[in-house]
């Protein structure tokens, strides 16, 4: 009797210890954070500013990376995450404040990002001050007047605006001309997946993706071959050297301070060839580096703001208090 009770045990024993290893290994594991994270979470983290949150801790040669792999060679300490540099030019209008509040939330979910939101007026507003003051974003406030009479429809827009912005650039990286970067275009009524600024981020010289909803079409796109651009889809204008939206492309910090005159042109530039004649004056079709899998995927769509129907706004019996809108 005894004897059996003694095999019965040692046949047990093994069972018992497997499972209270395995309980104990789960217990260990860290708890699922409350709220998901996207699957990049490198890349978002915020800023600078009121809103700071640290990044998440990537690979260090710590203890614990000893632990899990102790054959691999201590890892190098990682460059820095080239910044991210967004070039936004934006004018009043009843929309403006809810276009810059719909950005900011999309830029401060993307880590190292630096906005330089320029303003079409005379002087810097108090409500774009106040609500930059406020975004919980590195920025840099600039402004610049569109003249008057390039105010009309057909004419391209922005062109100073811009070319303020990489004024900015080119000063503020005269002494420190090996810092990583990335510049893009963000226009304050498109939308952007937080996947674009990961795509963006390893821009060498000057990278390319499709633009959703732009063109006459469903989207605009870049024809990739064997890794190349060769040409692209587009229903408009098919003749242009880069047949590409704005927000399009992203061009390299290096290649911005190495072309100190490329700009944007108003003087023979036909409406639609403003990325054409900037893009001419920074690379060739040949160099361009296909972003989004091979350009196959839509990570940013040219969306447009309806003109919002003010038609019931009072002139005389106005409200008792001013809101800011
Ligand atoms: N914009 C500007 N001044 C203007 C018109 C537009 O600064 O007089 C800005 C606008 O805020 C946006 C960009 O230029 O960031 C492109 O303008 P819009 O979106 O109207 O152009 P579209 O998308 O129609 O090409
Ligand atoms: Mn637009």
């Amino acid at each position: 009797m005894k004897s059996v009770l003694f095999s019965r045990f040692f046949i047990l024993l093994p069972w018992i210890l497997i499972v209270i290893i395995m309980l104990d290994v789960d217990t260990r594991r860290p708890a699922p954070p409350l709220t998901p994270r996207p699957h990049f979470s490198p890349y978002a983290a915020a800023g600078r500013g009121a809103a700071r949150v640290p990044l998440p801790r990537r690979v260090s040669p710590g203890r614990h990376a000893e632990q899990r792999n102790e054959s691999r060679p201590r890892a190098e300490p990682e460059p820095p995450l080239p910044t991210i540099y967004a070039i936004t030019p934006t004018y009043s209008r009843p929309v403006q404040k809810a276009e810059l509040t719909r950005l900011a939330n999309t830029f401060r979910q993307v880590a190292r990002l630096h906005w330089i939101l320029v303003e079409d007026a005379a002087a810097r507003s108090e409500l774009v001050s106040r609500f930059l003051a406020r975004a919980g974003l590195p920025s840099t406030h600039l402004h610049v007047p569109t003249p008057r009479r390039y105010k009309r429809p057909g004419l391209p827009r922005a062109t100073e605006q811009r070319n303020a912005g990489l004024a900015w650039l080119r000063q503020t990286h005269q002494q420190q001309r090996s810092q990583p970067g990335v510049l893009f275009f963000a226009d304050d009524d498109n939308t952007y997946s937080l996947e674009l600024f990961q795509e963006m981020r390893t821009t060498r010289k000057v990278s390319v993706w499709p633009v959703g909803l732009v063109g006459g079409r469903r989207y605009e796109r870049p024809l990739v071959e064997n890794g190349k651009v060769v040409g692209w889809y587009t229903g408009w204008r098919a003749d242009r050297p880069f047949a590409i939206d704005m927000a399009g492309f992203a061009v390299s910090l290096q290649v911005i301070l190495s072309n100190p005159k490329a700009v944007f042109t108003r003087r023979g530039s036909q409406p639609g060839m403003q990325e054409s004649d900037f893009l001419k004056q920074i690379t060739t079709v040949e160099e361009l580096e296909p972003k989004a899998s091979n350009c196959t995927k839509v990570l940013v769509w040219h969306t447009r703001t309806e003109k919002v129907n003010l038609a019931n706004e009072p002139k005389y019996l106005v409200d008792t208090v001013k809101i800011e809108v």
